[in-house]
């Protein structure tokens, strides 16, 4: 057997295991994404070499098989599934071939992609008489009485009606949470997704169970009918609710491509903000007659596509493991990746945090694993795909000394991280230099990593001090470097001299001493040279300075080390010492902002955004970075996007800037 058509059997035989606990168990082994990403290389393959189609491939089948314990319900119109669609090129093109095919233009609808389940609801004489799970697009589930323990599902239409309405079954985000919270408490398993859940919940043969799921239901298509003078599906749409059926309010008719792509980036912004859980957007080609030109393929109709959003999980392969050394000597493993997109950016890194997760995950050189990003997150592997484990995959040993300097690795009690105690190891110093620069430390810029590793190559810098003495000079000899970055990085350098005391104490990279413990001690200690006289009982009077951070503190300024360092920042002339607001506890307890939780959203024009964080601090509020029920205030600049909206769809007190610098004033 050749290996296309090896790899064509595995695809088959993986992709049914997958859709079968997915569509048959309500169970699903892996996410949407990883699953659509096995079901494109099979479709790609397919459309290569035809020869290659097996006769159940799931390109050719909708859903799965239906399970016993129900009535089967033949459909007399299939109910199929929707290509998809995963860029806006992907629509572009849908649309070119719709253009190619019919003579008009087309007007499209576009709707939420509820993440559900389809369903037909059949009213004879306007009565609901039967509801049946798409099942396997011909032959469904019987599924009535559970149908009927649906709140919004009308028992009876306004008119005495024949016709087949389809829609998608969910459960909202609340009804789902309450289930798992429910579950947890009996420590039962917990339902993977709203959607699984609702799935199961509706295939219960004891309806008593269905009606305790609160489920919902949006109706998106009809059926078979005898409605007479319905031309479109927009004109469907509003029958249904003129019936009581429900629809979803967020559909919009679109008369070009273009105002389709932005209904969906609109929704792609705004998609975490509704009540249920949606996988995309469907659009549809309006006017029925259209539909009717453009027909069906076994599968999907033409006259749909489904736009799926970025995936936050693929499959991809380890190619190696590199290890990283922090700065206060924290070994960190991380996977090298075949590049991949997640989420709309290329990952080619991983972090595995630590051997004990490389051990738990067996996690092997060579592996093909599931990889997640969501928003800004580090990306991280979710877990091996075993299936496609050839015997060639190489375990990981983890070095017993260190890549930088060849001491040998410690493990610290309780700890699962292994360190590298050297305290001249040139790795650690490095990045301890690149710390001190960095943007929350003494904001040097231009002084990124790449600079810091040439600097310390070219020995022309030992440690934080040895930054105060370079000269264009010296730097204009390093790689990559003109004469105009050499300039500005001296003179970024020269100026972070008088940065209050705060920053200089965070960018020495004391443990646990991290940015707000630094501007604590600052305001309290107002100079290095006081700082370094306290003692522990002192330290840990201070307001949310704990015994650890206290600890370290004394540690830190023990050792003669630290003790002559910062005599030679003093030498280089750095002012070590806090020119911020000195705040009393009185200011705190009664500012402005005294107890008050404030998201800062939106572009500011006349303040940066760490500039109006530390006014709100210094009158006693909170400063974060989501809006919830538990925010007080948002201050919204330009182009304020969902944070505004949810802050006002919660009621939440909006100020613009000129709000805040009005009352700052005052
Ligand atoms: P689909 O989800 O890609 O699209 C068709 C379905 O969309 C319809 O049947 C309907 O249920 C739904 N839908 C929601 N809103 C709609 C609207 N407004 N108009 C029309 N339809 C709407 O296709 P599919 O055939 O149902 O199933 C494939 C889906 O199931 C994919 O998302 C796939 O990732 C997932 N799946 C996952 C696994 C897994 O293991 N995680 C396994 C199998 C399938």
């Amino acid at each position: 057997m050749d290996k296309l058509e090896q790899r064509v059997k595995e695809l088959n035989k993986l992709l049914y295991d997958y859709g079968y606990a997915y569509y048959t168990l309500d169970t699903p082994l892996v996410s949407d994404a990883v699953y659509d990403q096995y079901l494109n290389e099979l479709i790609a393959l397919e459309e290569q070499h035809p020869s290659l189609v097996l006769p159940d491939s799931p390109t050719q089948r909708v859903g799965a098989s239906v399970s016993e314990g129900f009535q089967k319900v033949t459909h007399t119109t299939p109910m199929l599934s929707l290509s998809n669609a995963f860029s806006e090129e992907d629509l572009l093109d849908f649309d070119r071939r719709i253009r190619g095919m019919i003579d008009e233009t087309p007007t499209y609808v576009c709707e939420l992609k509820i993440d559900g389940l389809a369903v037909s609801l059949l009213y004879e004489d306007g009565i609901l008489v039967r509801g049946a799970t798409r099942g396997d697009g011909t032959t469904g589930e019987d599924i009535t009485t559970n149908i009927k323990t649906i709140r919004v599902v009308p028992l009876r239409l306004k008119d005495n009606v024949t016709l087949e309405a389809r829609g998608e079954v969910y459960m909202s985000k609340a009804s789902f949470q309450k289930l798992n919270e429910e579950r947890a408490e009996r420590e039962e398993e917990l339902a993977a997704n709203p959607r699984n859940a609702a799935a199961g919940s509706l295939r219960q043969l004891d309806s008593k169970i269905a009606a305790s799921r609160n489920l919902s239901m949006f109706v998106y298509g009809m059926g078979d009918s005898e409605v007479q003078n319905i031309d479109a599906h927009s004109e469907a749409l509003n029958y249904f609710s003129v019936q009581g059926l429900p629809t979803n309010k967020e559909t919009r008719v679109c008369s070009s491509m273009e105002e389709v792509i932005a209904f969906v980036q609109e929704w792609t912004a705004k998609r975490t903000d509704l009540p249920y859980e949606i996988d995309g957007i469907v659009i549809k080609v309006d006017e029925y007659a259209q539909q009717e030109e453009l027909g069906f393929t076994a599968k999907s109709p033409r006259f749909a596509i489904a736009y799926k959003f970025p995936a936050e999980e693929v499959v991809t392969t380890i190619i190696g493991i590199d290890l990283t050394i922090g700065r206060t000597g924290v070994i960190t493993p991380t996977a090298i990746l075949e590049p991949a997109q997640v989420a709309g950016s290329t990952v080619q890194r991983a972090s595995l945090h630590n051997e004990d997760l490389i051990r738990e995950k067996d996690i092997r050189i060579g592996d093909r694993v599931i990889i997640r990003k969501a928003g800004d997150i580090i990306p991280e592997v979710v877990g091996v795909i075993l299936e496609e484990r050839k015997g060639t995959e190489i375990p990981y040993e983890m070095p017993t000394n260190c890549p930088a300097c060849d001491s040998e690795l410690v493990r610290i009690e309780e700890e699962v991280a292994l360190r590298c105690v050297n305290p001249t190891c040139p790795a650690q110093i490095q990045e301890g230099i690149y710390h001190f620069a960095s943007r929350n430390a003494m904001n040097i810029e231009g002084l990124g990593e790449k600079v810091v590793e040439q600097l310390f190559r070219e020995q022309l810098v030992k440690d934080i001090s040895d930054l105060y003495k370079l000269t264009v000079d010296d730097l204009v000899k390093l790689e990559r470097m003109g004469l105009k970055s050499a300039t500005n990085l001296v003179e970024a350098i020269e100026s972070s001299k008088t940065n209050s005391m705060e920053r200089v104490l965070f960018g020495l990279g004391i443990r646990h001493i991290g940015e707000k413990a630094a501007k604590i001690l600052s305001e309290t200690y107002h100079h290095f040279d006081a700082l370094m006289l306290a003692n522990k009982e002192e330290l840990i009077q201070i307001f949310e300075i704990g015994e650890k951070m206290a600890d370290s503190i004394i540690t830190y300024f023990e050792q003669e080390e630290a003790v002559q360092l910062i005599e030679r920042l003093k030498e280089v002339g750095l002012a070590l010492q806090y020119t911020g607001k000195i705040v009393d506890a009185a200011t705190l307890e009664n500012g402005l902002f005294a107890g008050k939780t404030v998201v800062l959203t939106g572009k500011l024009t006349q303040l940066t955004r760490q500039e109006a964080k530390e006014q709100i601090e210094a009158l006693g509020g909170k400063v974060a970075g989501s809006v919830s029920k538990k925010t007080d205030l948002v201050i919204a600049g330009e182009e304020a996007g969902s944070k505004l909206e949810k802050a006002t769809s919660l009621g939440i007190e909006t100020w613009d800037e000129q709000k805040l610098l009005d009352q700052l004033a005052e």
